[in-house]
């Protein structure tokens, strides 16, 4: 990139390793490098390192430490939690998730389709809202887990995960959430919540990327995914990533430090930059329901633009944003998403997802409100079949 100035809206992506996350994991890739389980000194640091990660992470969710996995990824955890319900009850063959999950359990689940199982995907209205009666409606005798996500990741659309796990205890049905998006921005309570699994993802929340966790409820049924040594208290193969755990401790500690003000401030930040596309541009709309929502997330749409196009031309001005889930960014089908939610593709094709983070600034949101205007309005003039850029030429036109 030529330009110097980088304004990263991209935060439901990835996030920027916080510095004192790089300063607390450093140790564990220098001194304190030999293997937590061996049976001399050198793995004493170590273990008890990863053993205040996992107080670190417990606290940030409201759990036991003992109850926490920790893993390689956001995906490893959720394909972990479907699959061992699945193990867990081999006569049950049925699966439940929403049509508007990160790829991860989309996927995973139609994976299990081919094998055999059954995957009901529960549809969302525009607002990208789920309809609890879908649920109580969907679960069958033979349903071996419920799995919804708390935050979407492409428009921060929240769901009610307290009511849809009550709705799947009172069915005897395990129900597992993604909270991958929620860490960090909300408080989050798995006693409360009365979930039986909740996955994490590092790097979601100023940590480095490879690293997750998965939240098993005392009594839950659960096999492991990853079968090797007897680490994570036989729950999880394989040597622990003793730097990346310590790593994910310290963010933890440092996002519930400021849980609230960081709110609070990702909020106005978002709503400033929001109301100021949805105000200074012809043709944008937001998708999804303003509420409830992740605080930093809004996604845009821009009727009759190629959101790739917009992309391009954000980078050249050293903005970052993403269009629809970084995952299916290069291919040129619209958001599963914004499908799902019935956004007419005119516009799911020209939509943006703005998603802030810790680092970002009003002067931020102040640059991509100075420079894109005139991005949508060069793409206006130059697409052919933009009814708006057409209407305003004949006008323009006919004097
Ligand atoms: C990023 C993300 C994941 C995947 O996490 P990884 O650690 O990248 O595997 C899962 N679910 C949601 C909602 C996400 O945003």
């Amino acid at each position: 990139m030529s330009n110097e100035r980088l304004v990263y809206l991209d935060n439901n992506a990835t996030t920027r390793v916080a510095p004192e996350v790089v300063e607390a994991m450093l140790p564990c890739l220098t001194e304190h490098w030999g293997n937590p389980s061996s049976a001399y000194g050198l793995a004493n640091a170590p273990a008890r390192m990863i053993e205040t990660a996992r107080e670190q992470v417990a606290a940030l969710i409201g759990a036991d430490p003992r109850h926490i996995v920790f893993t390689s990824c956001g995906t490893e955890s959720n394909n972990a939690a479907i699959q061992s319900a699945i193990l867990c009850h081999p006569t049950k063959r049925h699966v439940i998730t929403s049509a508007v999950e990160h790829s991860a359990n989309i996927k995973f689940c139609q994976q299990l389709e081919k094998r055999g199982y059954e995957a009901t995907f529960l549809p969302v209205d525009l607002d990208g809202g789920i309809d609890l009666c879908d649920l109580q409606a969907a679960i069958r005798p033979d349903t071996a887990i419920v799995s919804i996500m708390w935050a979407n990741n492409e428009t921060g659309v929240l769901f009610p995960v307290e009511e849809l796990a009550a709705i799947c205890r009172s069915h005897g049905v395990l129900f597992h959430t993604d909270a991958v998006q929620a860490a960090g921005k909300l408080a989050i309570d798995v006693q409360k919540l009365g979930v039986d699994f909740l996955s994490l993802s590092a790097h979601k929340l100023r940590a480095p990327k490879g690293i997750g966790l998965l939240y098993v409820k005392p009594n839950a049924p659960f096999q492991p995914y990853i079968i090797g040594g007897g680490q994570e208290r036989s729950q999880r193969g394989g040597t622990e990533n003793v730097a990346n755990i310590v790593a994910f401790g310290k963010a933890a500690e440092l996002a519930l430090g400021h849980i609230n003000d960081e709110n609070t401030r990702m909020r106005a930040l978002r709503d400033r930059l929001e109301q100021g596309i949805l105000q200074t541009i012809r043709g944008s709309v937001r998708n999804g329901g303003g509420e409830p929502r992740l605080p930093n997330t809004t996604n845009i749409g821009f009727d009759g633009i190629e959101a790739e196009a917009i992309l391009l031309l954000l980078d050249r001005e050293g903005i970052c944003a993403s269009s629809g889930s970084a995952c299916t960014t290069g291919s040129i089908e619209p958001s599963h998403v914004l499908q799902a939610m019935g956004v007419p593709l005119s516009r799911s094709k020209g939509s943006l997802r703005f998603s802030l983070g810790h680092d970002n600034t009003e002067a931020d949101v102040d640059w991509l409100l100075e420079k894109l205007p005139a991005i949508i309005s060069r793409l206006h003039d130059a697409s052919p079949d933009d009814p708006l850029g057409q209407a305003e030429e004949r006008l323009a036109s006919a004097g």
